[in-house]
């Protein structure tokens, strides 16, 4: 049966938009070590925009935005959607592919008239031939915290697009209040070293985990809980959902997909980061009443 000093404690939470699918995740909550973080959507907006695109000399750059516009009109990916506001804004005008794979971490591939594009992260097109584009301006975006999409066609890269997409108001607040209370703070993300670690500095974590496919996630929460022992991960994705179950305490962001809410034990109501503090401190308080 459950404890008032926990129902009390539940209640409370809720009030505060802190909702606990359960008293032991409270309880756990209270010897929790540290805490991982999925980027895009988490710490992050999850709203990118294209700020630069750089193109392979001699293409025109609308014709390759019609491209990859039809290519990406195919996937849901945020990433995705940002390319499609940006060619639209140029009144870029682009139908659906001929054929299409969305390779879930690494990009979308496919076929628009009669051509053949991939649009995706480095490795997707070939690492070497990526960075070696023009001149390396690819580094240099990344390293300001861009997330870089590089497009291929028939002869080799044909364009970098870089995106920007912005930490929430919140999330250095969050994670400062997190380091009060002893906890160490991680960011998996899939994205390249480079912007991820211009993305963990800005946002104030202890670490960072780059280059992260959705089934390595897994494997990282896995790594860190044998050193931490209680390990929550915070996430918003259909693609977090496996993290999130795999995790001592999985949090979900109130605004985040279904798969994502449904999997955690612990729902942040407004996608309110420093409220995870403020659960841990209750959950310390009610250790001592029930003690
Ligand atoms: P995150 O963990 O940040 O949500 P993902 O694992 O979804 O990132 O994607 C990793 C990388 O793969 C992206 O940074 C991007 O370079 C590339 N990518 C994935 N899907 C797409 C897409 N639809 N369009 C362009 N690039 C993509
Ligand atoms: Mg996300």
């Amino acid at each position: 049966s459950i404890m008032p000093a926990t129902l009390s404690a539940i209640s409370n939470g809720a009030r505060h938009g802190i909702l606990f699918k359960g008293g032991m995740h409270l309880e756990n909550l209270s010897n929790l070590k540290a805490i991982a973080f999925d980027k895009t959507g988490t710490l992050t907006k999850g709203k990118p925009e294209v700020t630069d695109m750089i193109v392979r000399e001699g293409l025109p750059e609308q014709e390759l935005l019609a491209a990859v516009a039809s290519i990406e009109s195919q996937s849901n990916h945020p990433l995705a959607q940002a390319v499609i506001r940006f060619a639209q804004k140029q009144n870029v005008s682009y139908s659906a592919p001929d054929q299409l794979e969305d390779v879930a971490g690494w990009g979308v591939k496919g076929v628009v008239n009669g051509k053949q594009w991939k649009v995706g992260k480095a490795d997707f097109v070939g690492r070497e031939a990526a960075f070696a584009f023009s001149g390396g301006k690819a580094s240099e975006l990344a390293a300001s915290g861009k997330t870089t999409v590089f497009v291929e066609d028939e002869h080799g890269v044909a364009a970098v697009i870089a995106l920007k997409d912005l930490i929430r108001e919140d999330t250095k607040q969050a994670l400062d209040l997190l380091h009060q209370e002893g906890i160490y703070t991680i960011m998996l993300t899939g994205d390249n070293e480079t912007t991820a670690r211009a993305i963990a500095k800005e946002a104030h974590l202890d670490t960072f985990i780059a280059e992260c496919l959705p089934e390595h996630k897994v494997d990282q929460l896995k790594k860190l809980i044998k050193e931490h022992e209680t390990v929550a991960m915070v996430g918003d994705g259909i693609n977090d959902a496996p993290a999130l179950a795999t995790a001592s305490i999985g949090i979900a962001m109130g605004e985040g997909s279904d798969v994502a809410l449904e999997t955690a034990d612990i729902v942040l109501m407004k996608n309110d980061l420093p409220k995870i503090a403020e659960a841990i401190r209750l959950s310390k308080k009610m250790r001592r009443i029930v003690k």
